[in-house]
């Protein structure tokens, strides 16, 4: 099919690829010409793992472009994909959104099915429709479905080709036939339902993921008081299968581009509509909370950072991704830097964009071992692979003082036995 999608983020470029490399023909729009003069070569401007190779053996089926006309005017399907970030008051900034259906209504000369696939309060569909019909330039009729998208960033490839799912919210038999063709290659179980409970699978889905781990660790903080070790909690939660042995990871809380702003999204939609949702209310309370936990244990050992050494491994918001949107590391290192500390910070693939908000302030590092020389202290914020295989008495030869503050729990407690090392995580008991 012809298909165009608009957008080449994480979740736009991802799923414009995975649809070429099922044989689709994708043209793949973006504002912003430097991305696109990339993507032609064959590169993707974002790391996301697999996504490169893809791209390469699919270019035949791939175009990029910043001409929007050219490529919505006569697609069968275009995908929304652009971002739907937070406002000030935590409402979803949907001003991306419309101006893309604004440059489609001016642009589609055929009868076509316009999929969003960012993540939209619900109703929005409902919305792009009355708009699509009252500024189309041309008498053609145009379909809108919602098509959520499940992906998580450092597995998007893999999540986008073995989907757990695939939602299709539509009204009209047209779109569902149309998307149901898009999809035909892709064995995942499909829910086909209208458009506003599309629209609420994404965000109850999101909503739901966030509490968990609000929810972990809550119990987590009450681990630490009263002896429990978080992680034989967890396991043992997870066996019962009505629990699950996923997603219950207990740290410093979640970050990203969707859970903050999707918990606020359906926070602020249920307020709009005189209702509340006490539970995600609570889940964003307590994440916001959860993110200075390593802070606060620092003031243990230290009264403040000024003229202390510290080391930072790991900058983005979790491991696979470059994407420091929400990241933890983005609240403490300001209050590390403010107190006057060194800032050492390592990160594999995350440097390059913490550089553009801090070019000079932090000494970026090229390994591990050099981040921890002569530290008085370390913070652990992302569980790299790298961070998890290091063998803990690499701390104990390079620091000054060892003491690491482990936002993610990257080592057995076992680890330290002995060690002289300090090593405090979450959930657990402190050793040393
Ligand atoms: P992103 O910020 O990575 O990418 C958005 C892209 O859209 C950018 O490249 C931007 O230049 C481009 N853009 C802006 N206006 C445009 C226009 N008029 N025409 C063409 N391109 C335009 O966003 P993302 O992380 O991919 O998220 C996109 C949506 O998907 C959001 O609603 C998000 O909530 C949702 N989502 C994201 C994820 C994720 O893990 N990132 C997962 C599921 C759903």
């Amino acid at each position: 099919m012809k298909i165009a999608v608009a957008g080449t983020g994480y979740v736009g470029l991802v799923t414009g690829v995975c649809l070429a490399s099922k044989g689709h023909q994708v043209t793949c729009v973006d504002v912003d010409e430097k991305k696109v003069e990339i993507m032609r070569q064959g590169i993707s401007p974002i790391y996301e793992p697999g996504l490169d190779e893809l791209m390469q053996q699919n270019m035949l089926r791939l175009t990029f472009t910043v001409d929007y006309e050219s490529a919505y005017k006569d697609a069968q399907v275009i995908f929304i994909g652009v971002g739907t970030p937070e406002k000030k008051d935590g409402s979803a900034n949907l001003s991306y959104v419309y101006k893309v259906v604004e440059q489609i209504a001016e642009s589609v000369e055929r009868e076509c099915v316009v999929v969003v696939k960012s993540t939209v309060p619900i109703g929005t569909n409902d919305k792009i429709e009355t708009y699509m019909i009252e500024h189309l330039k041309n008498n053609v009729r145009v379909h809108i479905a919602s098509n959520p998208e499940f992906l998580a960033q450092g597995t998007a490839v893999h999540d986008t080709l073995h989907a757990s799912r695939i939602v299709i919210g539509a009204e009209s038999d047209y779109a569902k036939t149309v998307l149901e063709k898009v999809y035909e290659n892709f064995e995942a179980p499909k829910v086909i339902t209208n458009r506003r409970s599309a629209e609420m699978i994404k965000y109850a889905s999101n909503d739901f993921l966030a509490l968990k781990i609000s929810y972990v660790n809550e119990i987590a903080n009450l681990c630490e008081i009263v002896g429990a070790d978080i992680e034989d909690v967890t396991r043992g939660m997870g066996f019962d299968a009505r629990i699950g042995d996923k997603f219950l990871n207990s740290g410093i809380g979640y970050g990203g581009s969707c859970f903050p702003k999707d918990t606020k999204a359906l926070s602020w939609l249920a307020s709009f509509n005189d209702n509340e949702i006490k539970t995600i209310k609570a889940a964003i309370e307590v994440n916001e909370n959860q993110k200075f936990k390593l802070i606060k244990k620092a003031r243990k050992y230290y009264e403040d950072f000024s003229g202390l050494t510290v080391a930072v491994l790991g900058l983005t918001f979790k491991p696979g991704t470059d994407d420091l949107r929400e990241a933890p590391s983005l609240v403490n290192i300001p209050i590390m830097l403010e107190d006057g500390a060194r800032v050492k910070a390592w990160d594999p693939v995350g440097v390059q964009n913490y550089k553009k908000i801090y070019p000079e302030e932090i000494e970026y590092c090229d390994s591990i071992q050099e981040t921890l020389e002569n530290a008085d202290i370390c913070f652990i914020f992302t569980e790299w692979p790298e961070v998890k295989q290091l063998d803990v008495m690499v701390y104990k030869a390079l620091m000054r003082h060892p003491i690491i503050l482990d936002g993610r729990n990257c080592y057995k407690l076992d680890a330290f036995a002995n060690s002289g090392i300090i090593y405090d995580s979450i959930g657990r008991e402190t050793i040393g």
